[in-house]
């Protein structure tokens, strides 16, 4: 008896990883499929939100520079104020730009 339920929990956890899974699969070709969707890159209109949202989607946590619209990865970004560059001075440009913050 106790082998049969063994077998049966260990059927339900393949089932289960399986079905993870394919759900994962299912969420990485979504990705894909809007990350390789040729971005209107909207020239001036720097949508932070968009760039978090593309990073999330690519799986690694990527950022896109505020100032030049490069993507890149969040370890390698300086981060200022809830803004991500590429480089020092980029930001210390984006900076300049801003009113006063
Ligand atoms: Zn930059």
């Amino acid at each position: 008896m106790g082998k049969l339920l063994f077998w049966l929990a260990l059927v339900a956890l393949a089932f289960l990883a399986m079905k993870l899974a394919a759900i994962s699969q299912r969420k990485r070709e979504a990705a894909q499929r809007e990350g390789a969707a040729p971005g209107a890159q909207p020239t001036g209109a720097r949508s932070g939100a968009s760039a978090r949202r593309a990073g999330e989607l690519a799986g690694e946590m990527m950022v896109q520079c505020e100032h030049c619209g490069v993507f890149l990865p969040a370890s390698d970004a300086f981060v200022d104020g809830g803004h991500s560059f590429c480089d020092r001075a980029h930001r210390d440009a984006h900076r300049a730009r801003q009113p006063r913050r």
